[in-house]
Formats: C-alpha cells, structure tokens, sequence
C-alpha cells in the first residue's frame, strides 16, 4: 500500500493502519526503499531489483538559493563529476586548439570561447543523463518517486511531492542516500545572497566572467581550472594549503601549473564581506593573513568551494535513532554500511569516513544490495581507493601520500622512486613540462610493497586507473619494474622510474 493522503489527519490514521498492519503481517510496500536517487542510491537499488526484490527509489532537489535545479541522477550527473569533466574538456580543447598551430593547422587568431554555446551542449548531455536514469528505473521495475523522502520510523517513509502530497510507504529495508550540498560560508555578508556554488556553475546560461572561486580543494581547483582555460579571469582564494590531505609535493605542481597557466591565486587570504555595486560588480573584501592587510577587489561571479554539507537535516533520521557524528552532521556507518537502526542503512557521501566519490557511493550501494538480498557477505573495501583531481595538469593518486607514509612507516622506512619527465604531444608544442611528475612511494624493506603511486600530467585519470589494479593486487617495485611499457605514452615512464629521492640525483627523464 503506497496510498495518498490529502491532510495530516488522514496520514496519522494511514500510519497507525499501516503500523498495526505490519505488525499484524510483518508485511512491507516494499522490500526496500532508498532515499536518494543519486550515484549510491541509483545503483542500490537497481541492484535490489535484479533480485526480482520490489523496490522504490525517492528523489527530490531542493533548488539552490539562486534558484537553480535539476533532474534525476544526484550531484555526479547533475552538478559535479559529468558536468566537470565536460568543461574541462572544453578547456583542454583550448589548450589543444594552441597547440595544434605548432602541428601545422592553420587557425585563425584570435581563438574565442563562447560559454552559451558549451553550456547548452553540456546541459542537454545531462538532460539526456536524467532521461536515461529514469528509464534504467522503468526497465528494472523500480518504483521511483519524485518526492522528498523523511523517515517516519524504523520502516516507514514519508515522501512529499513538489505539490505538497503526501505518500507514506514502508519498507522491510531502508537505504539513505542523499549525498550533500555545497556549504556557504557563516559569517560572511553577502555570502548567500551575492554569490554561487558548484550547484549552481554548471546551469549558467551566460559566462560568469570574471570569477573568484573560494576554497582550494577539489571543487575549487577544478572550477577554476576550466574558467582560465576557457579563457577567463579566474582567481583562487586559498585561506592555508591547496588539496589538504593529498601529497603536498603534488598538490605544490598542480598549483604551480595553474599559476603558469594563468589561474591566479590569493594564498592566505580569508574573505571578509561581498557587496553588490550599482554596476552589478561584486565587490569582495578578503584579509591578507600574512600582511593582516585588508585588500579588496570586483568580480562578476564569487563561487563558494569551502565543502560540502550531508543532507541528514531534514529526513528526521535522529528522531527515528539513527546515530549522526555532531561535528560533521554525517550517518555513523558499519563496514557493512548499517546505522544505529536495524534495517537502516546508509551509503555514499553521507556516511561519516566515506569518500566522497562516485565509484565508491555506486560500489557501495550495490555490495549492500546483494548483501541483502543475494546472500553475499562481500563488503565495500574503502582502503586505498584512486582518485584524479581534473585540473588543467590533472593529478592522479592512489594509496598514501609521502608524508602519511613517513608518518606510518619512518623516513628510513620507505624509498621513494621519482621522475620528472616531457609528455612527446608538449614537444612539438614547446609546451613546459616542468610540473610532470611520477612518484612511487613503497616501503624500503624486501620486495619494497608500494605504499602510493602519484602522477601529474596528461590524462591522469586514465593512467591511475590502470595502475589502481596492480596496487590493488599487492603490486611492489619490482613488479612494476617487470612490467613492460609502452611506448611512447607518459604511463610507461611509471614502469620504469629508478631514482631515488634518497639518492638526490637529477631525476629528469631524458631520452626516449
Ligand atoms: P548524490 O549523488 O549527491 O545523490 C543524492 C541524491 O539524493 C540527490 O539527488 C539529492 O537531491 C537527493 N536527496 C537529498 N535529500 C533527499 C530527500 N530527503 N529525499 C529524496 N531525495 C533526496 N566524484 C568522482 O568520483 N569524480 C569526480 O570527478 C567528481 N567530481 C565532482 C565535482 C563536483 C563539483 C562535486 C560537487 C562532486 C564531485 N564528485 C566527484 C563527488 C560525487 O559527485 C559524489 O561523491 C557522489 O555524487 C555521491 O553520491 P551519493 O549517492 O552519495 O549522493
Ligand atoms: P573540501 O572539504 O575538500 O575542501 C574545502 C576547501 O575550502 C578547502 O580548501 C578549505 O580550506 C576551504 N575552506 C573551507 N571553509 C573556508 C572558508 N570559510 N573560507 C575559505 N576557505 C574555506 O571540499 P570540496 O568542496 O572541494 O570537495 C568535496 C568533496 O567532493 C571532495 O572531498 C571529493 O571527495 C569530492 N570531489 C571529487 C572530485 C573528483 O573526484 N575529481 C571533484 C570534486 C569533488 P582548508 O584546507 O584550510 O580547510
């Protein structure tokens, strides 16, 4: 029974049915119910149905304050990873578009960009995402609703639709997966009302023109990697370090790329205020920590980068017992990805340690399905999971950083095998390659176990992926030393690096 109720009278007396049902025939709407239709919620649940189990899905976005939403699919679709990775594309066309000169095309000068133009092609690959998700739901028999989804108890639902209507469904198993939202900064005036995030970048119908992008991590870079490379005035805003938590060696080259490249960047400063003038400029006061000066300066667009926020506010999960960690707001999650609720799970973004990554919410999501219905007891492994960072010099890793495997292991613990080497494409194109960096990190001791693998340079993403299987397998130095390359590509430089930091020899690659 999914009935409709009209007032909240008639969904009390629904609920106290359904209760005393329930309790009479420990029967459910459904076998499971997933909040969040995003990467993690997707996958769960078509997982679910595979097993022939009768499965709903709920999905809701709540605009942005500018006003901005979307469709079906959660942030990776709609206002993250695909977007993202479609404008900086754009950007390394632009980059490609230079280069292809030295290549010999003739290209008239000057090389415009126009913002409508990408927007629109991006927005309908999107759009076409959207399309494509809820027929996947339709072919798999997933029930999916289009309402904001809270929890009523430890196995009911309350999904309410744009239109106010209430649904109450009840579940033998309930998923949360409703990811997060951008974070806008406390304190600041005109944060809010003046300013965009990431939810909102990607739906411009018209260029944000010149664009200051507060925050140096993922979001922040990326963002403001492709507005230089599209050929706008982009500045970074940097309060400490740039990528916390990655190598800081790496995070030092991807930076300096950017800067070389155009990106500029206000390291140790903190933004004050942002007022709109008469012009529709926006004025922004920051503080210089270092000089403690106040320095000001206008923009078209201000994008907030500073985090992002889990979306465990408003489903009532700590009514229902659902434990939270009161410091990030996030569900507190086992291996097996239940909460402090017995059949409430939680998977993706919100769960407290979690990457925040695509792959791992959709991995996650489909290890718990089969768990619950296929009779595997397969967990998520969340240890050493690749990531690349699209900057206009992408960086890929994975496993630890140099200084969390000093931290773990001792300086005379590990060796460390590195290369500075030139992509063949920059040749031709009298591109620098001083930022194109390999790092290996492994241990010092018997087959030297690698311990991190690190890469800047062209299509990082690409590169970690292959290497991610061999860490994966337990891979040590020598294997990667008997691994053939091949050539010429920038991956087989990996394969054969023989430097070591220790030594303090040159570790430019020359030659072919
Ligand atoms: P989400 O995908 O966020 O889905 C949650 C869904 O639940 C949303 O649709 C939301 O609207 C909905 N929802 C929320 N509350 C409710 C409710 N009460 N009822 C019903 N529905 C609700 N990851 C990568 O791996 N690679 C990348 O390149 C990458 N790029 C990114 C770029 C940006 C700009 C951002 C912001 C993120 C990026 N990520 C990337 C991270 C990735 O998008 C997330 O890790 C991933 O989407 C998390 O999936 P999820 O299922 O946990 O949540
Ligand atoms: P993060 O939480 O990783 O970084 C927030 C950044 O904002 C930090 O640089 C932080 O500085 C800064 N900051 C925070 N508050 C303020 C403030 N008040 N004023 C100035 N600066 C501030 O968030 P992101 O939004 O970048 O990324 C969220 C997650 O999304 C990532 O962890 C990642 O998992 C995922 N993602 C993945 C991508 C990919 O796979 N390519 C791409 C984009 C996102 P400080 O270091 O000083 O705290």
């Amino acid at each position: 029974m999914a009935a409709f109720c009209k007032g909240r009278y008639r969904c009390k007396r629904q609920l106290v049915h359904q209760i005393l049902t329930r309790g009479l025939t420990g029967k459910y709407d459904y076998d499971l119910v997933v909040v969040g239709g995003g990467s993690g919620g997707l996958a769960c649940s078509k997982e679910a149905a595979q097993f022939g189990k009768k499965v709903a899905v709920l999905d809701y976005v709540d605009p942005t304050p500018k006003g901005t939403k979307w469709g079906l699919g959660g942030t990776c679709v709609n206002v993250g990873c695909i977007p993202k990775k479609l404008m900086h594309q754009s950007a390394l066309l632009g980059a490609a578009v230079k280069d292809a000169r030295k290549y010999g095309w003739n290209i008239p000068d000057p090389i415009t960009h126009d913002w409508p133009t990408m927007a629109e092609a991006v927005q309908n690959h999107v759009r076409s995402l959207n399309w494509g998700h809820r027929v996947q739901l339709q072919d798999k028999k997933v029930k999916y609703f289009n309402m904001k989804g809270s929890l009523v108890d430890e196995h009911t639902i309350r999904g309410v639709s744009k239109a106010g209507k209430e649904t109450l469904l009840t579940a033998a198993n309930i998923v949360i997966a409703t990811g997060g939202r951008p974070k806008y900064p406390v304190n600041i005036p005109g944060a809010m009302e003046h300013c965009i995030t990431s939810d909102d970048i990607f739906w411009l119908k018209e260029s944000p023109g010149k664009t200051l992008v507060v925050g140096a991590s993922y979001v922040g870079l990326e963002c403001a990697g492709f507005l230089t490379g599209i050929g706008l005035d982009a500045t970074i805003m940097v309060r400490s370090i740039a990528l916390r938590g990655f190598d800081q060696q790496m995070a030092n080259l991807v930076t300096d790329y950017m800067e070389s490249y155009g990106t500029k960047f206000a390291w140790k400063c903190v933004p004050k205020k942002v007022e709109k003038l008469s012009s529709g400029a926006l004025q922004v006061t920051w503080e210089d920590t270092g000089s403690r000066r106040e320095e000001q300066d206008t923009f078209d667009t201000v994008l907030w980068a500073v985090g992002r926020a889990p979306e465990t506010k408003t489903i009532n999960l700590e009514n229902v017992g659902v434990a939270l960690n009161k410091e990030s707001g996030k569900v507190i999650v086992a291996a097996d990805e239940a909460t402090s609720v017995p059949h409430i799970y939680a998977i993706g973004d919100i769960g407290e340690g979690r990457p925040e990554l695509t792959p791992t919410a959709i991995q996650a999501g489909k290890l718990l399905a089969r768990r619950l219905f296929n009779a595997s007891r397969e967990l998520m492994n969340y240890d050493n999971v690749p990531t690349t960072v699209f900057t206009p010099l992408e960086y890929g890793c994975v496993g630890l950083s140099e200084e969390e495997a000093e931290k773990r292991h001792g300086k005379d613990g590990i060796e460390v095998y590195h290369a500075f080497y030139k992509p063949l494409e920059f040749t031709v194109a009298e591109r620098d390659a001083s930022q194109c960096y390999i790092k290996v990190v492994c241990l010092r001791e018997g087959d030297q176990r690698i311990l991190g693998l690190h890469f800047t340079g062209p299509n990082a993403g690409e590169v970690t992926q292959g290497f991610a299987l061999g860490f994966r397998c337990g891979a040590t130095y020598h294997h990667l030393l008997d691994t053939v390359g091949i050539h010429p590509t920038c991956a087989e430089e990996v394969t054969k690096l023989h430097i070591t930091k220790r030594s303090g020899l040159d570790a430019t690659v020359t030659g072919c």
